[in-house]
């Protein structure tokens, strides 16, 4: 307790609040200017084809240029820009530019094994305006396709504000936009549970990966989701994969998709197009160089 620091404790843990008020004033301030200054940029992380690897989707994740600190990850102010609220003006930028750059991979290349584009929307962007309106506008301001949007939400937000948040998905889905619950694993919903939510893809948190190659119990675990999940009709997407075998070991167990620095890790829009081109049928073996 505070009282207990000694001499000058209290006056020490008012100023500590003090302290802690201003930095969130001033990162409130810091979050708006930088949507004004544009300095939110997207980098696509690939989700491919167990069995090929062939890149099926991409998700959008969000990165601050900030022009003191340099490239910010989402750790260091999604957070704060949740509490704030900035994040519904983010994630509304985020939305737009995700489907705009994809509609533009699509078009300049009509052959793209990309089928679509996984966009993470916090409980707030759901919780604030119309958010089907908001996704259907969107879709019309930059052309795209209802079946290329994938949106990425969190197992709270379906259990919270459970009514209207469903409302909200049929809405979403009524229009072909497609569902996936995050780090599926971290929360509390069952598997029953979300069969009865408008849901498509679960998306299999990383800490449930981490282990199956060591853990024989962790094994058995994903491999009973994975089978659960399909006969639910649920599509599974194992995230954060990072070594061959634990590639080989989510597609021995009829995994479908991967997420994972094995693969790929979160790249510039630049080096997209070029990853997502239809494999030869046959692989060519490369001339040894000399
Ligand atoms: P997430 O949606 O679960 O995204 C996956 C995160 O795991 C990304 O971190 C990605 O870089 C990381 N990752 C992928 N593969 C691997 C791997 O093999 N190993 C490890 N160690 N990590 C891997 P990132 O980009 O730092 O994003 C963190 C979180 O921030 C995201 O988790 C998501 O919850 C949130 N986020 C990102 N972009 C947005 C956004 O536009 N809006 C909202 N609301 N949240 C976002
Ligand atoms: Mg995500
Ligand atoms: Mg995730
Ligand atoms: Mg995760």
């Amino acid at each position: 307790l505070a009282k207990g620091n000694g001499k000058g404790g209290w006056q020490r843990y008012q100023s500590d609040l003090h302290t802690a008020m201003m930095q969130r004033l001033e990162m409130r301030t810091a979050l708006h200017e930088a949507i004004e200054e544009e300095q939110f940029v997207l980098q696509f992380q690939p989700i491919v084809e167990l069995v090929d690897q062939r890149i099926t989707g991409v998700e959008a994740l969000v990165r601050w240029q900030h022009p003191a600190k340099g490239l910010l990850g989402p750790f260091h102010f999604v957070e704060a820009a949740e509490e704030s609220g900035a994040i519904v003006e983010i994630g509304a930028w985020v939305l737009v530019e995700a489907l705009r750059q994809f509609t533009q991979w699509k078009t300049e290349n009509p052959e793209t094994t990309l089928r679509y584009v996984s966009v993470n929307v916090s409980a707030r962007q759901f919780r604030g305006t119309d958010f089907a309106a908001q996704v259907r506008a969107a879709l019309t301001e930059t052309g795209a396709r209802a079946e290329w949007l994938l949106l990425e939400i969190t197992e709270s937000l379906v259990l919270k504000d459970a009514d209207k948040v469903l409302d909200e998905l049929k809405a979403l889905r009524a229009m072909g936009v497609r569902i996936a619950i995050d780090d599926f694993g971290t929360g509390y919903s069952s598997l029953s549970y979300l069969r009865q939510m408008p849901v498509d893809v679960l998306k299999l948190d990383k800490s449930f990966i981490d282990d199956i190659l060591h853990s024989r119990q962790q094994h058995a675990l994903v491999d009973a989701i994975v089978t659960l999940s399909h006969n639910l009709d649920l599509a599974v997407v194992a995230e954060g994969i990072e070594e061959a075998g634990q590639r080989a070991a989510l597609d021995a167990m009829g995994c479908q998709y991967g997420q994972g620095y094995h693969f790929a890790r979160p790249l510039w829009p630049g080096d997209i197009p070029a990853l997502a081109v239809q494999p030869e049928p046959y692989p060519v073996r490369q001339q040894a160089v000399v």
